[in-house]
């Protein structure tokens, strides 16, 4: 028996596909709802028998390799790596996933891990540091929590020791080379290694011990961005959240590693930490696999709120259902505590108590910015109403974004019709999240910089002549924004019809045709905010990504639209027109 037969022979297809979804018995067969399309009965089917699995709807199939591919989003070399752990198989040296560098560099980091666990037992200081920071021992074995001793090359040695090359280890962001000699990057750190979603050690973040903190160093150092530690894609927590997020069926998304920790240990085990970033395109997808609800916890002092704000943004885009949990305050006012790390340990009901009670994030941009206008002034309770509303619009949902413009109006004595008047023009001024600088007027602005049409268009800017193959795969169509999706238009005609393109070409030909608008400019704008910094690879993943999005938003509303003419069609018993939508159904998936 070759390596995937015998793992096939270990892992029932109905038990892994169970751990992402959720299966029902029909006859000898399973069904479910299909994870790779939007549907609302299933067509998804899995045979116990033949060990496989396909989707009525829209013709994908396979077996356990191809689903954990499909539903992570990973090649087969990955997925074999998965399931062959998953399984108990030791991969033989000419299976692709025991060569590949990726699975060089995750066992070095692997390797690494357990060297910094051993080394935690060994140090006094660091293990009184864990204690102190109320850290259970089983705490810090299920998290690999471990230390970096001091000196130069205690991990370099050990790995050397195992046959590794040295290049490798700085490749896995292990060593630093300086003058052609290489020394371990991290010394004298608690060392928390950053697990990818499915449990792998992909990097470190690690927090110098206060004993060896001269105050020049960075406090928190991480692994470097390598081939398998991309911090765009990582959800730290997410291994050990999965059951416990589809359980509850929503996500506590926190701001710091040490808080995610904290909060597993007394039991709130679907929590999980950006790492201080925003929300990327990336995360979102991987978290949408497993829930749509979020709660995003900030700190009470938060730095980083601006730009956790811009990550809900993207979130409601993507059609997330988010709140947000405030820290508790005391009777002056005051915070109880500055994070839910603090919080937690404090006391677990407390953060229980704000956990069931978060607000709505139209109803924390609400209380966040009313008490910087004037609301006896027409001029700025409208002007207040317009920001609010620009939040409003983001949501996906028309029914919700009724239900809280009715909500507005009721806050705001501003009539429903007028609001909804308003929520139709277009705006004068940008008004943006709650953020003191978003709040001042600006010049007028026609996009909004962090739609996913206009990160979408911005991207294929980095290189068009590269990127012009989505062409074919998003359609103009499919942006929401008709102002952009005309612009799409133009572009793809231009491109097509003017070879080579150039970029004062393009905006000559869009102002010869009376297109005077700022679109390019805040594009480009856009593309130089975003995209410069990023690698060849990264900019095809984001692409992909954004494809995926733009693709779905677009069929999910296509569908609503047929199912709506449906109705109608059903009603007047029309059956010409019923075959007829019938076929663009099916035309659909
Ligand atoms: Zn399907």
């Amino acid at each position: 028996m070759d390596n995937l037969e015998q793992i096939k022979s270990r892992i029932n297809i109905v038990d892994l596909i169970r751990e992402y979804i959720e299966v029902k018995k029909a006859g000898a067969n399973w069904k479910a709802l299909c994870p790779f399309h939007s549907e609302k009965s299933p067509s998804f089917m899995i045979s116990d028998e033949k060990q496989i699995w396909h989707c009525f709807g829209c013709n994908e199939g396979g077996d356990i390799f191809s689903f954990v591919m499909k539903i992570e989003g990973i090649d087969f070399t990955e997925a074999l790596r998965i399931l062959a752990k998953k399984a108990g198989v030791v991969l033989k040296k000419q299976d692709p996933a025991a060569n590949s560098q990726k699975t060089k560099l995750t066992d070095i980091l692997d390797a690494a891990a357990s060297f910094y666990s051993a080394e935690l037992q060994k140090s006094p200081s660091a293990l009184e540091y864990i204690k102190k920071r109320q850290l259970l021992p089983e705490t810090a074995k299920q998290f690999r929590i471990g230390f970096s001793p001091q000196g130069w090359d205690g991990l370099i040695k050990k790995l050397q020791s195992g046959g590794v090359a040295l290049k490798d280890i700085a490749y896995a962001g292990l060593a630093i080379e300086k003058d052609g000699r290489f020394y371990d990057r991290f010394r004298g750190r608690i060392m928390f290694p950053i697990f990818n979603h499915y449990g792998t050690a992909v990097g470190f973040t690690a927090r110098v011990l206060p004993e060896f903190d001269d105050g020049k160093m960075g406090k928190y150092i991480n692994t470097p961005e390598t081939m398998v530690y991309k911090k765009s894609e990582i959800l730290y927590g997410l291994n050990f959240a999965k059951q416990d997020i589809k359980k509850e069926n929503f996500a506590v998304v926190v701001e710091g590693n040490m808080d995610v920790i904290a909060l597993h240990q007394a039991g709130f085990k679907n929590s999980i930490a950006t790492s201080g970033t925003a929300l990327t395109l990336e995360q979102l997808n991987i978290l949408k696999r497993h829930t749509e609800n979020l709660i995003m916890s900030f700190d009470s002092d938060s730095a980083g709120l601006a730009a956790a704000l811009r990550g809900i943004d993207l979130a409601l885009a993507a059609g997330f259902n988010v709140k947000v949990l405030e820290m508790p305050k005391n009777e002056s006012g005051e915070p109880v505590a500055k994070d839910p790390d603090e919080l937690v340990k404090k006391s677990p009901e407390l953060w229980k108590k704000a956990l069931s009670s978060p607000k709505h994030i139209i109803e924390f941009y609400m209380e966040a910015n009313i008490v910087k206008f004037n609301m006896g002034d027409p001029h700025e309770n409208a002007r207040f109403c317009q920001l609010i509303l620009s939040e409003i619009g983001k949501i996906k949902n028309s029914v919700e974004r009724a239900l809280w413009i009715k909500k507005l109006g009721e806050r705001t004595g501003v009539a429903e019709g007028d609001l909804r008047e308003m929520a139709k023009q277009p705006k004068k001024e940008n008004a943006g999240y709650s953020n003191e600088a978003n709040t001042l007027p600006r010049k007028q602005n026609n996009i909004k910089s962090e739609s996913l049409d206009s990160k979408y268009l911005s991207l294929i800017f980095t290189d068009l002549n590269k990127f012009s193959k989505s062409f074919k795969w998003v359609l103009p169509e499919m942006l929401e924004t008709p102002e952009l999706a005309e612009f799409y238009k133009n572009l793809i005609f231009y491109y097509n019809n003017a070879r080579p393109f150039t970029l004062t070409g393009f905006e000559g030909w869009l102002y010869s045709i009376g297109n005077k608008s700022l679109i390019l400019e805040q594009l480009v704008l856009l593309r130089d905010k975003n995209y410069v910094n990023l690698e060849e690879d990264e900019l095809e993943g984001e692409l992909k990504m954004m494809v995926d999005f733009l693709k779905n938003n677009f069929l999910k509303k296509q569908r609503k639209i047929l199912e709506q003419e449906m109705l109608l069609a059903e009603k007047e018993g029309n059956k010409d027109k019923i075959e007829e939508l019938i076929n663009k159904f099916k035309h659909l998936n």
